[in-house]
C-alpha cells in the first residue's frame, strides 16, 4: 500500500466514504496521518465503522473540525466540487485555505518518481486504460492500472522509479489534482456528458484540460483529433509548446501521428514510420475502438515500448467485460455482451461494428429513446425487446424492424439464438445485447445484466437447444 510521507503526523480529512474514500483512509493511516472522516450517508459511515480503526480515525461532521489544523481534504470524486453547487465541506476547506485533493493525487505524492500515464475523455477511457495496461505488462514493465477503473488509486501497489501507473481520470478527479504530473496525458474525445457537474461544455472541457497541467517538455500529450473540441485542444497545445503532442485518429490518415484505418495501424512519427496490419480484432471492433488503439499505441511508444510489442499486445487483448465483449460463438452464431451501453449513443457504436444483428434491447429508457439509431436499423435482422421500455421501443421499430416483445433476458437469448441459428443469409449472425437502457428495472446493475446474459449464453448447447 502507498505511503504519503508528507502527511505523516498530520491531520487529514476524508469526505465521502465509498470505494475511493475508504481506500484513501487506509492509505493515510498507512502514512501515519490522523484521519477525520465523514459521509453524509449512513451506508458510507457504516463502511468505515466496519473497519474497526479505533481512535486513529475520528468519524465526525466536518463542521466540528478545527480546520486550521487540517493539512488537506481528500474529497471523493462523487462529491460536487463546483456544480450544481459545492458541497458545504468545500466551502469549509476553502475558507480555511485547506488544499482539496483526490485519491489519485495521494498516489502521485506517494510515488512521484514513477511514470504516470493518465487517460481521459468522454468515452473509451476504461478500454484505453486497460489496453495501455496490457501493453505495459506485455512489455514486461512493472505496472499498476486503476483510478476511475477497477482498483482505487490509493490502493495500488507502490512502484519504484521504473514503474508505470496507468490511471483512468474522470473530470471529477482532474478537478482535484494539484501536483500530479502526467508524463503521458491521453485525451480521447469530448461529447456532452455530465454537464450537471461542470455547468456547460466549456466548463467540462476546462476540467478535462487539467490532465495537461504541469506537463513538461519531455512529457507527451496524446490527443485523438476526431472531434472539433479535441482538434482545437491539440492546436492550442502545439502552439504553446509546453509538451510534445502526438495526434491520433480513427477518422483520417494522419501524415504526422498515429491512425487506425481499414484495419491498419499506421505510425507516422519522426523516429518511427510503420504500417501494421491488425486484421479482425474480435475484442476491439469498430471505429471507436480504432481510436482507442491509436491512442494506446501513441502512449506506449511515448514511454519507449517498441512497435512489435505493441502489436503483440493489441492482438492478445481480451477486452473489458460488458463493452461489446465477445462471449462465445456457438453453432455459427456470435454472442456479444454490450450491457454497458446504457444509452443510444453507446449502442450506436455496437450497431456500427456488426452486421446481421439479432438485437436484444430494452430496460429503463433514457430521454430520446432509440430514435437516433434509425439510420442503423437496416443492420438489424430482428429485435428482441425486454423490460420497461418494450412498448415505447416497439413504436419506434414499427414498420422498420421486425421485433418480438419477449419480456425477459432469458427468453430473449433463447429466442434470438433459435432464430439466428437458422439464419441462411450467408452473413454471420450476431446476437447482440446492447440495451440502450439502464438496467435497474430487472437487474442490480449493468454488470449483473451482462453476467446474466453470459450465463444464458453458457447454457446454450452446441446442438443449438437450451440445456435443462
Ligand atoms: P468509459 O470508461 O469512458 O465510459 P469504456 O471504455 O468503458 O469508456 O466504453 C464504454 C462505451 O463507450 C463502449 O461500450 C462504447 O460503446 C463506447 N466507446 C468506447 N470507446 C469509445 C471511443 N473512443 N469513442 C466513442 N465511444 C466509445
Amino acid at each position: 500500500m502507498i505511503v504519503v510521507e508528507e502527511f505523516r503526523g498530520k491531520n487529514v480529512a476524508v469526505f465521502g466514504l465509498g470505494k475511493a474514500g475508504n481506500a484513501a483512509v487506509k492509505a493515510l493511516l498507512n502514512s501515519g496521518a490522523n484521519v477525520f472522516a465523514w459521509d453524509d450517508g449512513e451506508a458510507g459511515r457504516n463502511s468505515l465503522l466496519a473497519q474497526d480503526y479505533g481512535k486513529k480515525v475520528t468519524l465526525a461532521e466536518p463542521k466540528t473540525y478545527d480546520w486550521k489544523s487540517i493539512a488537506a481534504l481528500v474529497l471523493s470524486p462523487g462529491v460536487p466540487f463546483t456544480h450544481p453547487a459545492p458541497n458545504p465541506i468545500v466551502k469549509l476547506a476553502q475558507g480555511a485555505k485547506v488544499p482539496i485533493i483526490c485519491d489519485v493525487e495521494l498516489l502521485y505524492r506517494a510515488s512521484p518518481q514513477s511514470t504516470f500515464i493518465g487517460i481521459t475523455g468522454t468515452n473509451g477511457k476504461s478500454t484505453t486504460t486497460a489496453l495501455i495496461g496490457h501493453i505495459m505488462k506485455t512489455a514486461g514493465r512493472d505496472t499498476e492500472v486503476g483510478g476511475n477503473i477497477g482498483i482505487a488509486a490509493s490502493e495500488l501497489r507502490t512502484l519504484g522509479k521504473g514503474g508505470v501507473y496507468v490511471i483512468e481520470l474522470s473530470s471529477y478527479q482532474l478537478d482535484l489534482l494539484s501536483k500530479m504530473r502526467c508524463n503521458v496525458a491521453v485525451f480521447l474525445n469530448i461529447t456532452p456528458d455530465h454537464l450537471d457537474r461542470h455547468g456547460d461544455i466549456p466548463g467540462y472541457i476546462k476540467a478535462k484540460m487539467h490532465i495537461f497541467d504541469r506537463q513538461q517538455k519531455s512529457d507527451t500529450a496524446v490527443i485523438a483529433v476526431d472531434d472539433d473540441h479535441t482538434r482545437t485542444i491539440a492546436k492550442d497545445l502545439k502552439a504553446k509548446g509546453a509538451q510534445q503532442v502526438i495526434e491520433v485518429s480513427s477518422a483520417q490518415s494522419l501524415k504526422q501521428g498515429i491512425s487506425v484505418r481499414n484495419k491498419t495501424l499506421s505510425i507516422a512519427l519522426p523516429n518511427e514510420k510503420k504500417d501494421i496490419a491488425l486484421g479482425d480484432l474480435i475484442h476491439l471492433k469498430g471505429d471507436h475502438n480504432a481510436q482507442n488503439i491509436a491512442a494506446a499505441t501513441a502512449a506506449a511508444l511515448a514511454v519507449g515500448v517498441d512497435a512489435a510489442t505493441i502489436e503483440k499486445a493489441i492482438q492478445s487483448f481480451v477486452g473489458l467485460p460488458h463493452r461489446a465483449q465477445f462471449v462465445a460463438e456457438k453453432n455459427g452464431v456470435l454472442f456479444i455482451n454490450d450491457s454497458k451501453a446504457t444509452n443510444a449513443e453507446a449502442t450506436e457504436k455496437a450497431l456500427l461494428a456488426y452486421d446481421n444483428i439479432y438485437w436484444i434491447l430494452g430496460g429503463q429508457q433514457k430521454a430520446g429513446g432509440i430514435t437516433m439509431l434509425e439510420p442503423l436499423f437496416k443492420k438489424i435482422h430482428h429485435a428482441f425487446l425486454i423490460g420497461e421500455a418494450a412498448d415505447a421501443f416497439a413504436k419506434t421499430l414499427d414498420g422498420k424492424v421486425k421485433y418480438t416483445k419477449v419480456g425477459t433476458l432469458e427468453k430473449a437469448v433463447a429466442e434470438a439464438n433459435a432464430m439466428a441459428a437458422k439464419d441462411t443469409s450467408g452473413k454471420k449472425p450476431v446476437v447482440l445485447l446492447s440495451p440502450a437502457c439502464a438496467s435497474w428495472d430487472q437487474f442490480k446493475s449493468y454488470e449483473d445484466r451482462g453476467a446474466q446474459f453470459c450465463a444464458h449464453v453458457g447454457n446454450i448447447t452446441s446442438a443449438g437447444a437450451k440445456s435443462a
